[in-house]
């Protein structure tokens, strides 16, 4: 595991840092994105999106579960498991197409709720408020 820490001071960093990783990214990437309310996970999937070259808005999928963007390499999956309860919940959602689709990259909100069903190659990304209110500690854990 290859684990990084960043400290930004506004929405638009967050963005930058989400950049960074959508720049190295490769078809079947997952990411999971830890994080309360309000941490920033949408704001990180908004510049994620924004890097691989998707002009369309995100916003956050809370009453959908899943947004497709389709992209220059394949699809950008963006998932809000918020409102799903259990891994059984998720599988029967079909979950698993999302997480193993080979031309599809997947970022998931509330990756707790699926907890055991990711691949090994997942990305952990967590995000923390800081002691400013735009203040966000942002974990980056990779598998080597
Ligand atoms: P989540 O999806 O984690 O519930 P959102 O991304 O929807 O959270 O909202 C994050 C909120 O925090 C936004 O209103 C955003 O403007 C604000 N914010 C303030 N500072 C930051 C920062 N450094 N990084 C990300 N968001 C920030
Ligand atoms: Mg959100």
């Amino acid at each position: 595991m290859k684990k990084k820490q960043y400290k930004t001071s506004s929405p638009e960093e967050t963005k930058e840092i989400a950049g960074q990783l959508a720049a190295q990214t490769r078809p079947g990437s997952v990411y999971a994105l830890h994080g309360d309310l309000g941490a920033g996970k949408t704001v990180f999937a908004s510049g994620f999106a924004h890097a691989l070259g998707i002009t369309e808005p995100v916003s956050s999928p809370t009453f959908t579960i899943v947004q497709e963007y389709p992209f220059g390499k394949g699809i950008f999956f963006h998932l809000d498991l918020y409102r799903i309860d259990s891994p059984d919940a998720a599988l029967a959602f079909g979950i698993d197409e999302f997480l193993y689709a080979a031309d599809g990259i997947a970022l998931i909100e509330w990756p707790e709720r699926i907890q055991g069903l990711f691949p090994p190659h997942t990305v952990y990304v967590d995000i923390r408020r800081g002691e400013t209110e735009e203040e966000r500690v942002i974990t980056v854990e990779q598998p080597d």
